[in-house]
């Protein structure tokens, strides 16, 4: 069999570019939006993006986004930009754009602004035009997002705010954040994921002991010896930065090897028949999907660079080997008995789909195995119909493609039409409604 590795200079696109941006008002993040709203959004990142464009096309501009950094996309690219990722997984077909409307869609962006891309990033379009898998550079990304957001007057209607509690009643919804109250008909959880703590059997639970940390967290400079501790893209930019620095790395893999992938999920997933697969199956069989398809993996592009490195004796990979304990001072001891230590570990243990347990009452979330119940024609929960979730939560309704930007566009089609439904009958401001409440 002949196996393709494709060249590890794709992932150097450059960032920072200044591209020509469309004009936004200038609004003073401090003030509180407007009591109430048509439609509230908690969370702009790529999905609450996605959901606001949307139902701007829908005629919905009576939207107010609520976001934890007050900025659309800050989490999803200030977490790239931490681990120094210049390229997307995804590739250009997956965009947080609105289908079936004249937008301009990522491909269209990227080659409007061919002036600017680099040779390399040049061929990926050709790539992309041609119908093969292409690379995405991060910072095409970052400012078509911008775009969007500026089409879509997203950034007028965004504002900083950490919701603490989301009470639905039959007639409205209120959001509960730390400076302010919004009430309105519908509700759009965009929470994405949070990072997936370590199990409270390695050094019982809380901030994690000295000289470890989380991979979202910046990390200390200085240390010749870095441990890494996990199997998915994250150690591997980890991995790549450490060595990049001149430091040993000692990597932890818990299963008996690494897995080299394009996508993080199943290609097959992306595309109506991937997803039908997915329909057509019971709770049980979905669960055991999501177990097969939701593991991690590497971009093909970081194999040489690994290999060489472990080659070089640059890299130890454990490989096979949980981990049992870890203590001050990086100390990381395997199930074997082993304990490596080194001058830092940082721990890259994936994500956890935010499915709105600490913002609506249990009863409403209604929890099963990790994940809400979901009208999976509206994405609404099923107790709670004028709340709706985009992105990782809609897991089980879409499958494991739910948590990348393609499903956040497929989840963002059902929700934005059904809102824009039940809008449409529903004639009384939202002022009277909670008047009657
Ligand atoms: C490093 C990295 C690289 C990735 N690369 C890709 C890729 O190439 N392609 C791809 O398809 N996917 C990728 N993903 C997956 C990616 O996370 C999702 O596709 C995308 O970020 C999810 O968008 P989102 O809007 O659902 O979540 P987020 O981008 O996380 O946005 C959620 C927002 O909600 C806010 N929020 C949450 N709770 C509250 C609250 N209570 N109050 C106020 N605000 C709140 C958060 O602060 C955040 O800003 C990547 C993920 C990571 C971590």
């Amino acid at each position: 069999m002949i196996s393709f590795v494709p060249e590890p200079h794709l992932l150097d696109s450059p960032r920072g570019r200044d591209w020509p941006r469309l004009r936004a008002p200038v609004r003073d993040q401090d003030a509180a939006p407007p009591p109430f709203a048509e439609v509230a959004i908690v969370g702009a990142g790529p999905a609450g993006l996605a959901v606001a464009s949307a139902l701007w096309h829908h005629g919905v501009r009576d939207v107010v986004l609520l976001d934890r950094a007050g900025e659309p996309c800050q989490r999803f690219f200030g977490r790239i930009d931490l681990l120094g990722q210049r390229v997307l997984r995804s590739p250009y077909e997956h965009h947080p754009g609105v289908e079936g409307y004249r937008d301009c869609e990522l491909l269209d962006f990227a080659r409007l602004h061919w002036s600017r891309l680099t040779p390399v990033e040049r061929r990926e379009i050709r790539m992309a035009q041609a119908g093969h898998r292409s690379v995405v550079p991060v910072d095409v990304f970052d400012a078509y997002c911008a775009h969007l957001v500026a089409s879509h007057h997203v950034a007028e209607r965004t504002w900083r705010a950490s919701v603490r509690e989301v009470r639905p009643t039959t007639d409205a919804v209120t959001v509960l954040a730390d400076r302010f109250t919004v009430t309105a008909r519908h509700v759009v959880l965009c929470l994405g994921e949070e990072r997936r703590p370590a199990p409270e059997s390695w050094w019982g639970g809380g901030r994690p002991p000295s000289g470890v940390s989380y991979w979202d967290e910046p990390l200390p400079r200085g240390g010749q010896r870095q441990i890494v501790v996990g199997a998915g893209l994250t150690a591997a930019h980890l991995i790549g930065n450490a060595l990049a620095a001149g430091r040993e790395v000692h990597w932890v893999i818990r299963e008996t090897g690494e897995r080299f992938q394009c996508a993080d999920v199943n290609s097959t997933f992306f595309r109506p028949e991937g997803r039908a697969r997915f329909d057509r199956v019971t709770w049980d069989e979905r669960l055991g999907l999501m177990a097969r398809f939701r593991r991690a993996s590497i971009m093909f592009e970081f194999r040489p660079m690994l290999e060489r490195a472990e080659a070089e004796g640059r890299l130890v990979v454990h490989r096979g080997e949980a981990v049992t304990t870890v203590a001050d001072g990086a100390a990381v001891r395997l199930d074997g008995g082993r304990v490596i230590s080194g001058d830092l570990a940082v721990l890259a243990l994936g994500t956890a789909p935010s499915i709105g347990t600490r913002l609506l009452p249990p009863d409403l979330v209604a929890e099963r195995d990790g994940w809400p119940s979901l009208d999976e024609r509206t994405l609404g929960y099923e107790r709670a119909p004028r709340v709706s979730v985009v992105g990782a939560a809609a897991g089980m309704v879409l499958g494991p493609a739910a948590r990348n930007i393609d499903g956040h566009r497929v989840a963002t089609a059902r929700v934005a039409a059904a809102i824009a439904g039940r809008l449409s009958q529903e004639s009384v401001a939202p002022q009277r409604v909670v008047a009657r409440v």
